[in-house]
């Protein structure tokens, strides 16, 4: 086992903190997140600095780089304050596209990600249909040789600035749900798509909206990966959702250690500083023990994803896992800080409010012992 990073991620990594040490973003993405704004500015720093571009196949006119690599950038961005939601480079929407889109689709997204643009929206669940996608009842006809979806999605991240929707649809044409589902690349200019903010408490940067799709004319073409297949599909595209958003869990948590370590070095309390106490000290420890087997987790996933093992088992233990251990270590580093901690003043608090949504989105904490327990037993039983 090596556990040390090879000189390109070094470079990269050093890359990274060269262009936030520059922008010294702190007080505008607290701005951003004050106005509910995208961190347009510092976004362009980072697509300037050829961020956007990695992982995008050379002949896409990106920057080749395996996803330990994406993961770790990830991760570094957020334990140096990068507001978790908005990040530029567009792993995920490559990832999918790679694996099921056609040509057309493929230079679509591939130039809007080398532009830092997010591609599409994920446009899964509905309003009766979070965490059982058998719910879903988005259908997809077809009227005079053309396509209609008719439906609402709802908590689509990033609607307002994706130009596509990556929309889960049925055809009721077989009587297992998990037959008759398709994906479709949706373009959201298209006539009969409307939508409407949601007031969220938290990743005030990245808004998420409720989308309604009436009558919305589709292309064959538009048609992404197998018809019949969304359903396997989007099990694929879980897998790597799951572990790009674990590697913000690990940098959002190292953030808010380095904060609280720091805080607890200066901030003196009965003549000393917090840190000499030692309930101080065990929250502390407890904190990078957390963020040490979040890690590993984290990077050992990551390296099977990129050996091409399936990752269906450790990404939901990683989800499950480092959602909690992250939010613990906010929390605890919250306390660590004190009043200060719970002001708007403190980016504590942002990542107290932001990293919450990691044990609900892209499958709930308890929706992953389901897809790994299950799993873990089959394995046993086959072995
Ligand atoms: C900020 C944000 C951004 C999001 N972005 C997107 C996006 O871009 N695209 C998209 O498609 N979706 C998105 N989501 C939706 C997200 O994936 C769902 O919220 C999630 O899958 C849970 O679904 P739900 O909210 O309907 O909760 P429900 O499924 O209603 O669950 C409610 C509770 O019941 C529990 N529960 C449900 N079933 C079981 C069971 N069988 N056993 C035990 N417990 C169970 C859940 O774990 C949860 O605790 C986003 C959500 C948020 C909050």
């Amino acid at each position: 086992m090596d556990f040390c990073k090879t000189d390109e991620q070094e470079l990269l990594l050093e890359s990274l903190h060269e262009v936030m040490e520059r922008g010294n973003f702190d007080s505008y993405f607290k701005e951003c997140d004050k106005e509910h704004q995208y961190p347009e500015k510092a976004a362009k720093d980072m697509v300037d600095a050829g961020f956007a571009s990695l992982g995008i196949p050379e002949e896409h006119g990106g920057t080749p780089a395996d996803i330990l690599t994406q993961v770790m950038v990830v991760e570094e961005a957020m334990s140096l304050g990068w507001p978790s939601l908005t990040w530029v480079n567009q792993s995920l929407a490559v990832d999918d596209m790679i694996a099921f889109g056609n040509e057309k689709q493929q230079k679509a997204v591939m130039e809007l990600g080398l532009k830092g643009i997010k591609p599409f929206t994920l446009g899964f669940s509905e309003p009766q249909a979070g965490s059982d996608s058998n719910a879903m009842a988005t259908t997809v006809t077809k009227r005079d040789g053309k396509l209609y979806v008719n439906g609402c999605k709802t908590f689509n991240t990033g609607a307002n600035c994706a130009p596509y929707m990556l929309c889960l649809v049925r055809d009721f044409e077989n009587d297992k749900p998990a037959r008759d589902m398709s994906m479709y690349l949706m373009p959201l200019d298209r006539p009969g798509v409307k939508m409407a903010k949601l007031d969220k408490i938290g990743n005030n940067m990245m808004a998420t909206y409720e989308v309604y799709l009436e009558d919305v004319e589709m292309e064959e073409d538009d048609l992404v990966g197998v018809k019949g297949r969304g359903f396997y599909q989007l099990m694929k595209n879980f897998e790597v959702e799951r572990l790009l958003t674990c590697a913000s869990n690990v940098g959002m948590a190292r953030c808010a250690y380095n904060d609280a370590i720091r805080h607890a070095g200066q901030r003196e309390q009965f003549g000393k500083t917090i840190g000499t106490f030692q309930l101080i000290q065990e929250k502390i420890t407890d904190m990078a023990i957390k963020i040490e087997n979040m890690q590993n987790m984290l990077y050992k996933t990551a390296w099977k994803k990129d050996s091409g093992e399936s990752i269906m088992i450790d990404s939901s233990l990683l989800k499950r896992y480092s959602g909690q251990a992250a939010f613990q270590v906010i929390d605890d580093a919250m306390q660590i800080m004190g009043g200060i901690g719970y002001t708007h003043d403190c980016r504590i608090s942002r990542l107290w409010r932001d990293q919450r949504v990691y044990r609900i989105m892209a499958g709930t904490e308890e929706i992953m012992v389901h897809t790994a327990g299950r799993a873990l037993i089959k394995q046993a039983q086959d072995n």
